[in-house]
């Protein structure tokens, strides 16, 4: 049967009817990738799977919460979204939109959003508005606006997003046969992995699981208000997608870390930028900077032993690496090779880097 997104196949467990239009890129059904290459460089017995969300119809998870937000938005007679975005929920809510005819209005802190995020929002035709600030600017005032202008938010205090996230949960569940012991994502305003831990028990509760995992999120060292256990006003970090300093979702995100017997921890830029690009060498997959700090974190949890041996361990890849070219670039400076139209120095190119 034709795969026609998350809605249609999950349509018992989330909030449509039949009379619902559903608004529809072909979200999830992203693939459960092994690694092979890694876990052996670990020392470790682990199996470990990448949850590759960059595959998603506008390149992150985002969509996943996105189908549902405008579906509903739609349904309530809505003409205008509005988000505030570090980049990816720009981009989805602006291709959702364009896909429901209504409008996007998109709040991004200026010359902080990588360059594939911001082709997005301007090709879908969203009406983008730089904010001379950082992404809890952006959220304030769109949280102020909405009371004023007839416009539905679509960030993850949207309750239809976590919805439509929490169908990663299941989509693992139903390739494992059961939850893995640890999930290890990112974490910005905490959203993803609150949405995540309501599909698991979902699942567990219905007996579609035998077990719930310990939820572990990464945050950037620059960034990280729940490691520091108090909001940030300056954040920093390359890893721009979860440049947050006041999560929307700070309540949930305890309860989840309690609830199962999770953690946070905090990584450098230099750990989560060597770990994108061991996860491109090694195994052949490509995320953005935010993205590669699940795997950073896991890999160092597996070497310290906090993460148990033995362990089947999920890492969330929230966002694909062309997202953000110019980090991937800077990365690589000494990977190209110029020389004259002749044979012989293309020859020499060859077996000097064989
Ligand atoms: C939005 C985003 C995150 C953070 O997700 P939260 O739900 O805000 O915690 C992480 N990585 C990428 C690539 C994102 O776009």
């Amino acid at each position: 049967m034709r795969y026609t997104g998350l809605i249609e196949n999950y349509r018992d467990r989330l909030p449509v009817d039949d009379s619902t239009r559903i608004i529809s890129l072909g979200e999830g059904n992203t693939p459960l990738i092994r690694l092979e290459n890694i876990p052996a460089t670990l020392g470790k017995d682990v199996d470990i799977y990448i949850k590759y969300e960059g595959l998603n119809p506008t390149g992150s998870f985002k969509d996943r919460g996105m189908t549902l937000a405008v579906t509903k938005a739609v349904e309530s007679g809505s003409k205008a979204i509005i988000c505030a975005s570090t980049g990816n929920t720009s981009a989805s809510a602006a291709a959702y939109a364009a896909r429901a005819g209504i409008k996007a209005f998109v709040l991004i802190p200026e010359g902080k959003i990588a360059l594939g995020k911001l082709a997005q929002a301007m090709i879908h035709g969203a009406v983008i508005i730089q904010i001379k600030g950082n992404f809890d600017d952006g959220m304030r005032l769109v949280k102020e606006v909405a009371d004023h202008a007839p416009v539905s938010i679509v960030n993850s205090i949207n309750p239809y997003r976590l919805q439509g996230q929490k169908t990663a949960a299941f989509e693992i569940i139903e390739e494992l046969g059961d939850a893995p012991d640890y999930h290890c994502l990112p974490v910005g305003n905490a959203g993803n992995i609150s949405a995540h831990w309501m599909g698991y028990k979902e699942y567990h509760e219905d007996g579609k699981a035998a077990k719930t995992p310990k939820m572990v999120g990464y945050q950037a060292a620059g960034s990280a208000p729940f490691v520091k256990g108090e909001m940030i006003d300056e954040p920093e970090t390359i890893a721009t997608a979860i440049r947050i300093g006041h999560p929307q979702n700070w309540d949930l995100a305890h309860t989840v870390e309690k609830e199962s017997n999770g953690w946070f921890d905090a990584l450098t830029d230099e750990e989560i930028l060597a770990v994108q690009k061991l996860l491109t060498e090694k195994e052949g997959i490509f995320c953005e900077p935010a993205s590669a700090i699940s795997l950073a974190g896991a890999m160092r949890d597996i070497k310290s032993g906090k993460i148990a041996e033995g362990s089947t361990i999920v890492c969330t890849l929230t966002g694909h690496g062309l997202k953000d070219p110019d980090t991937a670039i800077a990365q690589c400076k000494d990977a190209m090779i110029t020389i004259n139209p002749v044979m012989d120095e293309v020859r020499e190119a060859i077996l000097n880097n064989m």
